[in-house]
């Protein structure tokens, strides 16, 4: 069986390593903060105490991270994981980065005689914890069969976008979409509270009406209700981050994303303010509660 380093251990980071532990892969952890660790530590997994330390011992790497400064910085930084690998083992990026890093990691990647899977995931913590994410990937048909077995103990479907980049790019225009989706939510129920309209009539109606996707659903009541402290499954920084990458990709290439620009500018305002709230704190940048 593969021996797995599981480097990040935020939300969804934890459980993905949770899942791979449950399913009886030998896993080694790392995490900028130890203390998120601790409940891994417990089940089994073995603690290194840089990602480079971690990655001598594996033969899968597997980041979920932040951003493309988290991911420079655990692939590539002073004691990155990259440099340390064995040739021919798996470079597994699930962070959601940009289009660029992707381009660069990968690169380097293969400069180290390593196989550099592009995997992006869809699905909340728990289903990383559950093994049910949907898994977005860009890689050679070849590395992604002999990867398979390892995916698919993480995942509930595994999406083949094409080679090395794809699963990126779909997967910041999909975040881009519920960016507008999720900003576009929050200016009708701004407006509806500056109306007056009844707010359970308005969660009901909107939760049922034609514009009703589940990133609506999911969101209208705890947007309309405000509340946006309890347990972020997505923060503000995050979205922000995504948004941000998406338009990025966009202007590359040559695609217009107006709607994309004026949401990232929503979520960046947002970030600002409360960059660990729930994203669907985006409400109060265009409306502070009456
Ligand atoms: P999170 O809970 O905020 O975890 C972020 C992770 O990145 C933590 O392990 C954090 O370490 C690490 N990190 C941040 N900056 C770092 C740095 N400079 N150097 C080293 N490590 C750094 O975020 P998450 O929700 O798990 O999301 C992780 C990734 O999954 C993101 O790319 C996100 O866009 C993507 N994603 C999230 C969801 C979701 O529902 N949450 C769904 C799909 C995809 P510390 O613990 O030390 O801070």
């Amino acid at each position: 069986m593969e021996s797995i380093a599981v480097l990040g251990l935020g939300r969804m980071g934890h459980g993905i390593a949770s899942c791979l532990l449950a399913r009886g892969y030998h896993v080694t952890v790392w995490n900028r903060s130890r203390a998120k660790a601790a409940s891994l530590l417990q089940a089994g997994a073995v603690w290194s105490d840089s990602p480079a330390a971690a990655a001598r011992e594996a033969s899968v790497v597997i980041a979920m991270l932040a951003d493309d400064a988290a991911s420079a910085a655990v692939w590539l930084g002073a004691a990155g994981a990259l440099e340390n690998m064995q040739p021919g083992s798996f470079v597994i990026e699930c962070s959601t980065i940009s289009a660029v890093h992707v381009t660069k990691l990968a690169a380097t990647a293969k400069e180290h005689d390593l196989i550099y899977i592009d995997c992006p995931v869809t699905g909340l913590p728990e289903a990383a914890a559950a093994g049910n994410l949907t898994l977005l990937v860009g890689a050679d048909p070849v590395d992604l069969e002999r990867i398979r077995p390892v995916l698919t103990s993480m995942s509930a479907v595994i999406r083949h976008f094409g080679p090395v980049g794809t699963g990126t790019a779909y997967k910041l225009l999909i975040n881009l979409m519920g960016a507008v989706q999720i900003a576009a939510l929050a200016e009708g129920l701004a407006l509806a509270e500056s109306l007056g309209l009844d707010r359970e009539t308005v969660i009901t109606a909107i939760e049922n009406s034609a514009a009703a996707s589940p990133q609506v659903v999911r969101y209208t009541r705890r947007m309309a209700e405000r509340n946006f402290a309890e347990q972020p499954a997505f923060t503000t920084s995050l979205r922000h981050k995504d948004a941000a990458y998406g338009v990025a990709l966009a202007t590359s290439a040559g695609s217009p994303a107006l709607l994309g620009e004026v949401a990232t500018s929503w979520f960046a305002a947002a970030s600002v303010i409360k960059p660990d709230q729930d994203e669907a704190a985006v409400l109060n940048v265009m409306k502070q509660p009456s």
